[in-house]
């Protein structure tokens, strides 16, 4: 709510009148501020690497024309720069399929522990490549949610890349995978997976922003090693999509987890049908 106090009249004094214009920020202003902001932000991190790309090319059009070396020195940050301009459009382009799909529940029934095997391969050389560790354990039974196999893929990838990128040099990431049980054999159970480092940990003021586009702890360090400030924000839409959560528990120095909460497709008791429905 806003409040626009003026006095009325000609006098402006004790007895003069006021006139008070109350203005209600509906929820449609809130959308719409939103939508401001995040195109200003979008535009703002798309205007950096063109930039940078623009004085490199002027540069080689003018004085390092003949200059081997300068060549040499500013392709491989030309490439790079136009490698974050990809990674930033693919990642508008899957916020706003999600968006556009947020109200339809996934229908496909799929094993989470084939999920977390396909995450071990592609994620296992890339932690190799950033000499860390990567840990994957697999629930002891199969795992079945209602779910599309890809995002819940991505949401593994992005979790795991960040605790990569911002997890301790050469230091371990670890998966847990731990089912939940429902107290009533007619409720759903749930699976917990938690992505774990031994990072240097986030504070708490940060962790319930850290779910908004572009929102990032330090901004520098995120471009530094290739962050979009959407990683996130992917993984809450996908969450919401999947009728799941997301717990963030961090403290500096200690580490951080990341915790997704998907729930189980079938009440225990009706588990004889799911057999036949996963075939
Ligand atoms: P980015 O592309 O910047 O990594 P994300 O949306 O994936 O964007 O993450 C938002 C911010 O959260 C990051 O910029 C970083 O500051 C912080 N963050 C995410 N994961 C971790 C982690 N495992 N350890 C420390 N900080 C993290």
């Amino acid at each position: 709510m806003e409040a626009t106090v003026a006095p009325l009249g000609r006098k402006a004094g004790p007895e003069s009148d006021i006139l008070v214009l109350l203005r209600d920020f509906t929820e449609g202003d809130r959308i719409n501020q939103m939508r401001t902001d995040f195109i200003a932000n979008a535009s703002h991190e798309m205007r950096t690497p063109l930039a940078s790309l623009r004085g490199f090319i002027e540069t080689l059009q003018s004085t390092a024309k003949e200059d081997e070396a300068a060549r040499e020195r500013f392709l491989p940050i030309m490439a790079e720069q136009a490698a974050r301009m990809t990674r930033l459009i693919d990642a508008l382009l899957s916020l706003s399929r999600l968006e556009m799909n947020a109200h339809v529940p996934p229908s496909d029934l799929v094993d989470l522990n084939d999920v977390l095997g396909h995450a071990r391969d592609t994620l296992e050389p890339i932690a190799a490549d950033s000499h860390m560790t990567l840990e994957v354990e697999r629930f002891a039974k199969p795992a079945i949610v209602r779910g599309d196999r890809d995002e819940l893929l991505q949401v593994l990838q992005n979790l795991v890349q960040n605790a990569l990128k911002y997890g301790r040099p050469n230091g371990s990431v670890r998966i847990e995978a731990k089912h939940i049980p429902s107290l009533s054999q007619h409720a759903r159970g749930r699976f917990a997976i938690s992505v774990i480092d031994d990072g240097p940990g986030i504070s708490a003021e940060h962790l319930p922003r850290l779910t908004e586009r572009f929102y990032r702890v330090d901004v520098d360090s995120s471009r530094e090693k290739g962050g979009t400030g959407l990683g996130l924000a992917i993984v809450k839409h996908i969450l919401n999509r999947h009728r799941g959560e997301l717990a963030i528990a961090s403290k500096p120095k200690q580490g951080s987890t990341f915790t997704v909460m998907l729930n189980e497709s079938q009440p225990a008791g009706d588990r004889a049908s799911l057999s036949t429905a996963s075939k």
